[in-house]
């Protein structure tokens, strides 16, 4: 309960390139999109989403720009609807609804900013009708800053609802959690059967079964840094928590020590694998790829810190280091291993103006960054990447994800003679 403390900054203020720039706005598409994204994906879920009919708008299109495959059922609020104080009917409405739609099994009520100050009351929403079980997820997004943060939130209330709480623990498993690549949990779970280990499932996912049995693992891993209220409540619950992920040579041997700790599994058999796979990867870093370049990072994401060690592993100057999540425990040691490999700067709940500061402070000859800083980078002619499209499409994890990322960014630097060319043309 009491490990996951908020940590404050003062130093990040003093940084030079950080002047002006505004925290308040979180300049990321509206942050309940990640609550919504998690809670779409369920297979059986239908949403129910109680706001104004300006956020409606937009965060279905975003939801269907991201293949959302299903509609959004909502209650059709504008400024009379709420100030009529009719908002409680208008959910329950909303709910029978949803319930009516094909193949529905579970219906998430997302209460988002309006409702949540309208006050939506959870105590007049029916916990379950025809059967099918009523789950309210509130998201007050203005609060919440950063869509990797709203998927906690939403990750948490479904699981506060359905997770196995009578089975007892399954013997050596571990539950990941993180939206990954869908190879990386098979990854790991190959190296886990070796050392007696195994995976038992993989949330946020497609299935209200993999909520239920997440409850019977033995530890849990919560693989990017911004799954705090999940990870507390799986914690309440008494599950071993390993914190990190299996990242690079140095990371990945740590994470596979610390896993066969919680799991209690055989110490030499641990080790055994543990040195292996680092092996593995020092192997492949041997020559260092990206030996005297000095690459940029940038998300919304939230595991911009694991891109950021791989790069650095590679050979790669990282010195600035961006991300929409806030700081908390679970960042805390990406922080320290990046700050002691030579990171001066890692800006948390940034600002487009952090990431254009930090690209007239240092020279960069690769940028893995958002759309507006990409954009901004390919005009002075310096390869760029959309972290968001570009870097969720791989696998990240162990041996096999540290070559696929390194390999990547290597690919993108030899581009430069293009950009170049473009840089002239346009000129
Ligand atoms: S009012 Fe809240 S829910 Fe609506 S778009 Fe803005 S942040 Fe999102």
């Amino acid at each position: 309960m009491n490990e996951i403390i908020p940590l404050h900054t003062d130093t990040a203020s003093q940084e030079p390139y950080k002047e002006g720039a505004c925290k308040l706005h979180p300049q990321t598409m509206c942050p309940a999109f990640g609550a919504l994204r998690v809670l779409a994906r369920l297979e059986g879920a239908q949403p129910a989403m109680v706001t104004d009919t300006g956020c409606l708008y937009g965060l279905t299109f975003v939801s269907h720009f991201y293949a959302a495959r299903k509609s959004i059922v909502a209650p059709e609020l504008g400024t009379a609807e709420l100030s009529s104080g009719m908002i409680q009917e208008a959910a329950n409405a909303a709910i029978i609804e949803a319930a009516s739609e094909p193949n529905v099994s579970v219906i998430p009520v997302i209460s988002l900013c309006v409702a949540e100050t309208a006050g939506l009351a959870e105590e007049l929403l029916p916990t379950e009708i025809d059967g099918k079980p009523v789950v309210l997820v509130r998201v007050p997004a203005y609060a919440i800053h950063s869509h990797p943060e709203a998927k906690d939130l939403a990750l948490a209330a479904v699981m506060r609802r359905f997770v196995d709480r009578t089975s007892p623990p399954e013997p050596n498993t571990l539950l990941l959690i993180g939206e990954v690549f869908p190879a990386d949990p098979l990854m790991i779970d190959g190296v886990l059967r070796k050392m007696g280990g195994r995976v038992l499932a993989t949330i946020p996912g497609r299935s209200v079964d993999e909520l239920r049995m997440a409850g019977r693992a033995s530890a849990v891993a919560a693989l990017h840094p911004f799954y705090r209220d999940t990870v507390s409540l799986l914690r309440e619950r008494g599950v071993g928590v390993v914190s990190g992920a299996p990242i690079g040579a140095d990371g990945s041997a740590a994470w596979l020590r610390a896993v066969g700790t919680a799991l209690d599994l055989d110490e030499d058999v641990v080790e055994q694998v543990a040195e292996e796979e680092e092996q593995t990867a020092r192997d492949v870093l041997a020559h260092k790829p990206l030996q005297g370049s000095t690459i940029l990072v940038s998300g919304y994401e939230g595991n911009e810190m694991l891109y950021a060690r791989l790069l650095v592993e590679g050979g790669a100057r990282v010195p600035y280091v961006s991300t929409s999540i806030g700081q908390s425990m679970l960042t805390a040691a990406d922080e320290a291993w990046l700050r002691s490999h030579g990171t001066e700067a890692i800006v948390y709940r940034k600002a487009i103006e952090d990431d254009l500061a930090a690209m007239e402070h240092w020279a960069f000859d690769l940028v893995i960054g958002t759309t507006t800083l990409a954009a901004h980078a390919k005009e002075r002619g310096i390869p760029a990447v959309y972290y968001t499209n570009m870097l969720s499409v791989r696998p990240l994890f162990l041996a096999g994800g540290m070559i696929a990322s390194i390999a990547f960014a290597q690919d993108l630097m030899n581009r430069k003679p293009i950009y170049n060319r473009m840089l002239e043309f346009f000129q």
